[in-house]
């Protein structure tokens, strides 16, 4: 074990602890975090460490070393939309009800102590500060692509796209956890999901003078969550399918007969074949619900992220890591999760993994997220990703074997096509 890692973390304790409460109490949503940024430049500023790229609009990396391997670790810096969280942000309600701060504070404690020790073996650190993990503001991120100012809506649909990643040879993520149950998670497989936009359209008139002159759109969009809420019988367990929306415009006026009604959700499984079809089906049951009362709609289908697969054998690197600080039945293994997260699309093309870790109470995207084991979130995890990039900057064959076994999942053309909805 690097006793100078282990030894740099306690010593920056007090620091890296800081600069947590600091990035937890400052959320900002995706494609917005430029506060954030800030707050990480006086961090690498105090450790002459230097951001070397920008992508991805507010997205950047920051790189150690030089040769290979390869290493990249990923950090992500949005918030997302949380009514009532202790630390929301009062204009935009954004908050870190997600955790993806504590990645920051993890991963820059990660490179302050890599920098500058002894111990460290050739090759390259690079850590990619990424945008816009959280599908959610659609509005403002297509009026950005729109605005030639992004390709996507997500962080690293654009990174992907950019080629930001093309030069590493393997990724190391890790994301929060509320299951009070493990310490950490290993092995996860995660969901993915396509984003829907149903604008079911009727025609307005007097709700008590002339009801038999309107369409209600507001009918047609119930009929639909009922037709929906009978389709959930034909899912299948192994496919962990997700069904979930909200009606965000429900009519003008209790005056008038609605004629305009948007229901958004997502179609998740871990399947992307299952992703699809149930994906037809609920686009089905819009329309004929919609015609079935005498109205419209209209289907707008958005790509989201893909399943994550991680690779197994550099699980077993940070497994190793891990076991230097915990003991092996506090580690759940394999977890098939209906969340999802566009690290999965890395997974396409990249070995990578993510890890969870511990340390929180109240639910992930929850009002109620707080954390409440400080040093278990910036000391412990920095410690276990930090010894992890040592082992594998020792081991290059280590690396080469992981580079060598993967198979991407997709050409660079077919994702692509892919998120154009081709
Ligand atoms: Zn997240």
């Amino acid at each position: 074990m690097s006793d100078y890692l282990v030894n740099y973390i306690d010593a920056h304790a007090e620091e890296l602890l800081a600069l947590g409460d600091e990035l937890f109490h400052h959320p900002e949503l995706g494609f917005k975090e430029t506060e954030t940024k800030k707050t990480i430049q006086k961090f690498l500023d105090r450790h002459d460490l230097k951001i070397d790229r920008e992508y991805a609009l507010t997205g950047f990396s920051v790189t150690i070393g030089e040769g290979r391997p390869h290493i990249g670790l990923v950090a992500e810096l949005d918030a997302i939309p949380t009514q009532g969280h202790p630390c929301a942000d009062p204009l935009t309600t954004a908050a870190h009800a997600c955790g993806h701060s504590t990645q920051v504070g993890i991963m820059l404690g990660v490179m302050a102590a890599l920098k500058d020790d002894p111990n460290r073996p050739a090759g390259t650190v690079t850590l990619f500060f990424t945008p816009a993990e959280e599908f959610t503001d659609m509005e403002y991120r297509k009026g950005l692509v729109k605005e030639g100012k992004i390709a996507y809506c997500s962080g690293k649909q654009n990174m992907l796209a950019e080629h930001v990643l093309d030069d590493v040879d393997c990724l190391i993520h890790v994301h929060a956890m509320s299951d009070k149950n493990w310490r950490f998670s290993l092995g996860s497989v995660l969901s993915g999901f396509v984003y829907k936009k149903i604008t079911f359209l009727g025609k307005a008139s007097h709700a008590a003078a002339l009801p038999e002159m309107g369409i209600n759109a507001l009918h047609e969009c119930t009929l639909f969550i009922s037709a929906i809420n009978m389709l959930r019988e034909t899912f299948r367990d192994e496919d962990v399918v997700r069904l979930h929306g909200i009606i965000d415009n429900g009519g003008n006026t209790v005056n008038s007969i609605p004629d305009r009604v948007v229901y958004e959700c997502y179609v998740r499984s871990v399947n992307p074949d299952v992703i699809r079809e149930v994906n037809a089906k609920v686009s089905q049951a819009a329309e004929h619900c919609a015609k079935a009362l005498g109205g419209s709609c209209v289907i707008e289908d958005t790509p989201g992220y893909l399943p994550l697969h991680q690779s197994e054998e550099l699980n077993e690197v940070i497994l190793d890591s891990m076991l230097k600080f915990t003991p092996d039945n506090t580690i759940r293994r394999g977890e098939i999760s209906p969340a999802a997260g566009d690290v999965g699309d890395i997974s396409l093309f990249k070995p990578i993994i993510q890890y969870g870790y511990g340390g929180f109470s109240g639910a992930i995207h929850g009002a109620d997220l707080a954390i409440d084991d400080p040093q278990e979130v910036y000391l412990t995890q920095p410690k276990v990703v930090g010894m992890a990039v040592l082992d594998l900057l020792a081991h290059p064959e280590k690396v080469k074997h992981i580079t060598d076994s993967f198979k991407p999942k997709m050409t660079f053309e077919e994702y692509i096509a892919y998120l154009n909805g081709k």
